[in-house]
């Protein structure tokens, strides 16, 4: 029997690809004196290249955006910081998504965060997207000294959850630290479609966030 779903948070809860735009151009504006020669959509593009979804660290995408627009007056710790700071004001979730996390928590499921991340960086997300309060557990891989895929982070949520992984479905965008990650330590799988890194062997595929209403009477 389903008692409880853990999530993974960037590309699963947050629209990080959305949130990260929005950020950007904000940052642009708040630091026109310093990008005023570059085109918004320019720097914004170079950025979302850069950056890789999120795996390469933003201390070398601002490094290599200063190098390469030849800015002047700033460093890459000011951008990084600034980053760091700003992007709680920023985050987009998918749709459907508290109306979701509601109708999962009514039904009597426990819900819990299992991200790849720094600590108050992810948390701050969390609470930027306003969906704290539905997780009983909500594990940062920087504050556990775990990633994902170590199995460890998943076992830790679940005894966490009280619950076994046969009690549990993960549900995740990326194929290997999620999906198969999830997958090795005995749990149901639900790959949140995402082709940058699919495809995904899972239990089910979703594209919206409320088919899972569906998919936890039948997983
Ligand atoms: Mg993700």
């Amino acid at each position: 029997m389903l008692k409880a779903i853990l999530f993974d948070l960037d590309g699963t809860l947050l629209d990080r690809d959305a949130s990260l735009i929005k950020l950007l151009e904000d940052q642009y504006e708040r630091y026109a004196t310093i990008f005023h020669e570059i085109p918004k959509n320019e720097y914004i593009k170079r950025f979302v290249e850069l950056d890789a979804k999120g795996y390469v660290s933003k201390d070398q995408v601002y490094s290599q955006l200063i190098d390469e627009f030849e800015l002047n007056g700033t460093d890459p710790e000011e951008l990084h910081q600034d980053y760091l700071d700003q992007f709680k004001y920023h985050c987009i979730g998918f749709e459907q998504l508290h109306i979701t996390l509601k109708a999962l928590t009514d039904r009597g499921l426990k819900l819990g965060i299992i991200s790849n991340g720094r600590c108050q960086f992810q948390m701050d997300n969390i609470k930027g997207l306003e969906i704290e309060s539905f997780f009983d557990t909500i594990l940062i891989s920087a504050c556990e000294n775990l990633r994902k895929p170590d199995p460890e982070i998943f076992n830790k949520a679940l005894s966490q959850l009280e619950v076994t992984a046969e009690e549990a479905i993960f549900v995740g965008d990326h194929p290997l630290n999620d999906i198969k990650a999830a997958h090795n330590v005995g749990m149901k799988t639900v790959w949140k479609k995402d082709m940058h890194w699919g495809p995904a062997e899972a239990s089910a595929v979703i594209e919206d966030l409320a088919e899972l209403l569906e998919l936890a009477d039948r997983l």
